[in-house]
């Protein structure tokens, strides 16, 4: 069962201190402040068991407090940085798997539906443009049983890379599932995501891959739909591009197809290689 990591309050604060100093300088200053710390004890008690404690006898606390202090904060303090470093590693480590899909290394389906969901209602609030595009590779199965999963494996890698090179920093690419990907396009109109779309076609046309020497012929089929008045959930543009990538299957594959009405006045702009 996933249970969301909860730090004590004061981890974080910690964590970024000694990510800002680096682990000596971050040891230096705790061992430094524990000595501060344990010779004014050292002196109090001191004062308070002697009353008039001369010279010698505040050298001698001194001393004992500055011995015990290092002994004590040394390997105290270490093991304290390393677990803040470990901890600091482990979270990061925990968002990359939460956020990304491991093969291909772009987000997963719940990173980007989390991302999108709020992009969409920024969308339909202030009735900016925006698109979404699905991507599947086609005759994927055949690839797989003519070279190998591991081909197959290093193809999606290979596809995602090739759709991520085209695109702005503000799109969001997913791998949604198998050997389908998924494109949000913020403030893009029905115009633009059908040249991105395209563009994403071509390059993954032009890929130029081999398996073992041998050519391994690969394409992908695009859908593409764009928000419109009457769309009120996320869920109904990634339907209504769905359906335009199984026209775009039944076209022959390796092209480009639009959800009908998605420019107006023309029923569906297609585009074919
Ligand atoms: P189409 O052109 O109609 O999309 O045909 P297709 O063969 O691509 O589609 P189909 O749904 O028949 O097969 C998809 C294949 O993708 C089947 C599945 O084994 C393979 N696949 C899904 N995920 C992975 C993966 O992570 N790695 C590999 N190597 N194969 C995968
Ligand atoms: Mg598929
Ligand atoms: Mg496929």
């Amino acid at each position: 069962m996933h249970q969301d990591f909860d730090p004590p309050a004061w981890l974080p604060p910690l964590s970024r201190a000694v990510q800002a100093l680096g682990s000596p300088a971050s040891l230096s200053l705790l061992c430094a402040a524990v000595w501060i710390v344990t010779m004014a004890l050292a002196q109090g008690l001191v004062w308070l068991l002697l009353r008039a404690p001369d010279a010698d006898d505040r050298l001698l606390a001194g001393l004992c407090a500055s011995v015990c202090s290092l002994a004590i904060a040394l390997p105290l303090g270490r093991m304290l940085v390393r677990l803040v470093v470990h901890v600091e590693q482990s979270q990061r480590m925990l968002t990359r798997h939460a956020t990304l899909d491991s093969m291909t290394g772009i987000f997963n389906r719940r990173h980007f539906l989390n991302l999108v969901e709020r992009e969409w209602s920024l969308a339909r609030r202030y009735d900016t443009a925006c698109a979404l595009v699905l991507i599947d590779v086609d005759h994927f199965r055949k690839v797989n049983e003519g070279f190998g999963h591991l081909c197959g494996d290093l193809l999606l890698r290979r596809i995602a890379e090739a759709s991520a090179e085209t695109l702005r920093q503000a799109d969001v690419l997913a791998r949604f599932g198998g050997e389908e990907f998924i494109l949000f396009l913020p403030h893009t109109d029905p115009l633009g995501a059908l040249d991105v779309a395209e563009r994403i076609r071509e390059r993954v046309e032009a890929l130029n891959f081999a398996w073992n020497g041998r050519p391994v012929q690969v394409s992908v089929s695009l859908g593409v739909a764009a928000l419109h008045a009457e769309h009120i959930r996320l869920d109904q543009l990634i339907h209504e591009a769905d359906e335009a990538l199984q026209v775009a299957k039944t076209s022959g594959r390796n092209c480009v197809r639009a959800c009908a009405g998605l420019l107006p006045g023309k029923p569906s702009r297609i585009l074919k290689s």
